[in-house]
């Protein structure tokens, strides 16, 4: 996990009661963790590493993929790829900085020859993983990259119909937009991840008004 995350391991190995931020930080470990060693469903069998996420416990934008690639899988780290390099971009472009935001994916592990993962898969892994993850982290805003997370979160099949609205589902407020993979591949969506991302750091300035429509 992230480097926030360091920084209350004294506390939680020494047995310190933690609260808080530190609360926090030992939750997203827990869970980290369990990811880590997880076969709950048939992806852990060609992992190379799981990729349980990272970035701040306190972030107020939550990132969500669709699943590890070739180079997540080899470094267990969240969107370093090629798909990587186009997110950190636009996010630079409109004045977001990764490091304030949680960046994560619907399934920890890759699936094989980088096949979208599947129902049962995402659904396990929500369930068991990044349920937990978001009510640790608490963000003001769910952002969905791509179809897959807009179907496994959300039920909806067509991001194009859903993308840069934000949508309220069991207390949780949700941001789908496309991904970061489909803008490397044009320049129209590249511009349409960018405005909807500008969309995004502006609705999480003025998060407490924010109240999203039902899906
Ligand atoms: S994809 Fe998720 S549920 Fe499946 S093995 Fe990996 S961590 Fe566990």
């Amino acid at each position: 996990m992230g480097e926030v995350i360091g920084r209350c391991e004294g506390f939680v190995r020494a047995g310190v009661s933690v609260t808080g931020k530190c609360d926090r930080v030992a939750r997203l470990r827990a869970v980290a963790e369990e990811i880590l060693v997880c076969s709950l469903c048939g992806l852990h069998k060609g992992r190379t590493r799981a990729v349980p996420g990272e970035g701040p416990s306190e972030a107020r934008i939550m990132l969500v993929g669709e699943a590890p690639g070739r180079e997540e899988d080899f470094q267990g780290r969240p969107f370093v790829g090629r798909s990587g390099k186009v997110l950190g971009g636009i996010l630079q472009d409109v004045g977001l900085r990764r490091e304030e935001i949680f960046i994560t994916s619907v399934v920890k592990c890759r699936p094989p020859r980088n096949r979208m993962p599947r129902r049962e898969e995402y659904e396990t892994c929500i369930r068991a993983h990044l349920r937990r993850q978001i009510q640790v982290v608490e963000p003001s805003v769910v952002c969905l990259l791509g179809g897959v997370a807009a179907r496994a979160l959300l039920g909806h099949d067509r991001i194009t119909q859903v993308r840069g609205q934000v949508l309220r589902k069991d207390g949780v407020l949700f941001f789908p937009t496309f991904h970061p993979a489909a803008a490397g591949r044009s320049r129209i969506w590249r511009r349409a991840l960018s405005e909807d991302m500008s969309t995004l750091r502006e609705l999480v300035r003025t998060a407490v008004h924010l109240r999203g429509y039902d899906t």
